[in-house]
């Protein structure tokens, strides 16, 4: 029997606004879309809480036993300032102001996220589609969207026709917006002369202007595609005309989610997605953490501890038990004092891990009395994870495993109250649960660890070498370690090093 038939998966979906039982659309197989990012600057603290989401998603699901084919794309084209249809791309304008191409600001930003994402061991998807490689399918989208009657072109641009839409189908039934109340919020902007016949079309293709660099030739002149298409047409090509689950932050929901769906149906008819999950925010005294807000904090700054908001440096694990910590539903508020306790409760369940791995004793050979709290403890914790990925709950059945793991290894709980089959199965899914579900490593072993030892010892030497005024030595260590991508910071405390991806 599949893990999956054993502890079957409920999911609050946000189309229904409930968790319902997750079932494949084909058995055993999954597909899963994330919105990827917009790679225009450094992802943040925030991005991270959002795709360690679905990195956990992906891992259980694979866990549970489904073949999942998790696709993740790059927004590297038709992204608006302004998340509508207004102002710049924001890749343009952050080339401008980089005075280098958008494909140079798309590759900087990719590399920095790929980065990001492996400094938080999350696993890759198996397809990253970009916006820029999918411009026929975009067109051709338009183009059927056209020809189904729910789509306009005015000036070259072309837009969603709602109103024809709202005929026969319901546009809000994701965000749980009602088009009157959006006329509140957007009439304002429509006073200028809008090209759109109704306050909530959207834009699917975008003329170009003049001095813009990214564009391309279409039925409508040169333009490039609405922010909103990209995700609906690269998640069907991968993975089919309805698929199973599409993941992205709560503030997608509405327009873009929304948007997606009018798409697809306008264009194939076809509902795209069954199951619709949006992880919550991180925020930073209670307001989203966000670039723009100038109250997010980059990866390294947390690596470094140098940010105004923070008295010392994390490791990318802390965090990774920090976000875990809380339901992926709830919001984080993000402080030092929470890191500061995700860190002691982090190194908890890594001496655990370690110790379990190196436990030999002799346990029973027979049934032991605990091994009953052993089976137990197995199935809340699964059972957790289940319940629409509560990984709170699940931390808390870790922490009673490690308890027992503890008492075994100061000798507080004597071997033989447990079988030998009883330790195996508690040993491999303490592990496995740590490790494969959950995404989390010992950043204080192995060549981590080898690597920080050799880092101490060199930075002593050069420490000395300065006491001794012996200069070409320190610069030496310094400049060597430089070329070897390994950058020295002296600071109060210390020195401290950083090592670039
Ligand atoms: P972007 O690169 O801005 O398109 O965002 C990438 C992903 O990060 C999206 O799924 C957003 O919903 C998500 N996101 C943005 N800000 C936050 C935040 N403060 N907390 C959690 N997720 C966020
Ligand atoms: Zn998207």
């Amino acid at each position: 029997m599949a893990l999956y038939e054993k502890y079957p998966l409920t999911v609050f979906n946000s189309l229904n606004r409930q968790k319902e039982l997750f079932t494949p659309l084909v058995a055993d197989r999954v597909g899963l879309y994330v919105c990827g990012p917009t790679v225009y600057n450094e992802a943040h603290l925030g991005n991270v809480r959002t795709f360690l989401t679905f990195d956990i998603l992906y891992r259980y699901l694979t866990y549970l036993g489904y073949k999942v084919r998790y696709v993740r794309n790059i927004t590297d084209v038709g992204h608006l300032v302004s998340d509508a249809d207004e102002g710049e791309d924001k890749i343009e304008k952050r080339a401008r102001l980089e005075k280098i191409e958008p494909m140079e600001i798309v590759q900087k930003y990719t590399n920095g996220f790929h980065a990001v994402t492996k400094l938080f061991n999350l696993i890759d998807p198996n397809i990253e589609p970009t916006a820029t490689g999918h411009i026929i399918e975009q067109i051709e989208m338009v183009e059927r969207i056209i020809a189904n009657g729910y789509g306009y072109e005015v000036n070259g641009s072309v837009y969603f026709d709602v109103k024809k839409f709202l005929e026969k189908y319901d546009y809000g039934k994701l965000s749980g917006r009602k088009v009157d109340e959006l006329l509140e919020q957007t009439r304002e902007s429509l006073e200028g002369g809008s090209d759109k016949r109704y306050f909530a079309d959207f834009a699917i293709w975008k003329a170009a202007a003049e001095n813009t660099i990214m564009k391309w030739n279409s039925p409508w002149g040169k333009g490039v595609p609405g922010w909103h298409l990209e995700c609906s047409v690269m998640s069907t090509k991968y993975l089919g005309e309805t698929f199973d689950i599409h993941g992205g932050g709560m503030d997608l929901k509405f327009p873009h989610h929304e948007c997606e769906i009018a798409q697809s149906i306008g264009a194939d008819g076809k509902d795209p997605v069954r199951y619709w999950m949006h992880g919550n925010m991180l925020t930073v005294n209670g307001t989203k953490m966000s670039k723009s807000l100038g109250n997010s904090f980059l990866p390294l700054e947390l690596i470094t501890g140098e940010h105004p908001l923070l008295d010392q440096g994390y490791s990318a694990m802390t965090v990774r038990f920090f976000f875990l910590q809380a339901h992926y539903r709830s919001t984080v508020d993000f402080s030092n004092d929470a890191l500061k306790a995700a860190e002691k409760g982090y190194k908890k369940l890594m001496n655990s891990l370690k110790a379990v791995k190196s436990l030999d004793l002799d346990f029973a050979k027979q049934k032991g009395e605990s091994d009953g709290d052993v089976d137990r403890m197995i199935v809340e914790l699964f059972e957790n994870l289940s319940d629409d990925l509560n990984t709170a709950k699940a931390l808390a059945v870790l922490f009673e495993m490690s308890a027992l793991i503890n008492g075994l290894s100061n000798q507080q709980v004597h071997p033989n109250t447990l079988s030998i089959d009883s330790f195996k199965k508690l040993a491999s899914t303490f592990s496995d649960v740590i490790e494969n579900v959950l995404g989390l490593q010992d950043d204080a072993s192995g060549s981590t660890n080898k690597l920080n030892d050799v880092m101490n010892l060199l930075i002593e030497l050069r420490a000395k070498a300065r006491a001794d005024r012996d200069w070409s030595t320190s610069d030496k260590i310094r400049d060597d370690l430089q070329s070897a991508g390994i950058t020295l910071k002296d600071n109060k405390e210390g020195t401290s090093y950083i090592i670039e991806n």
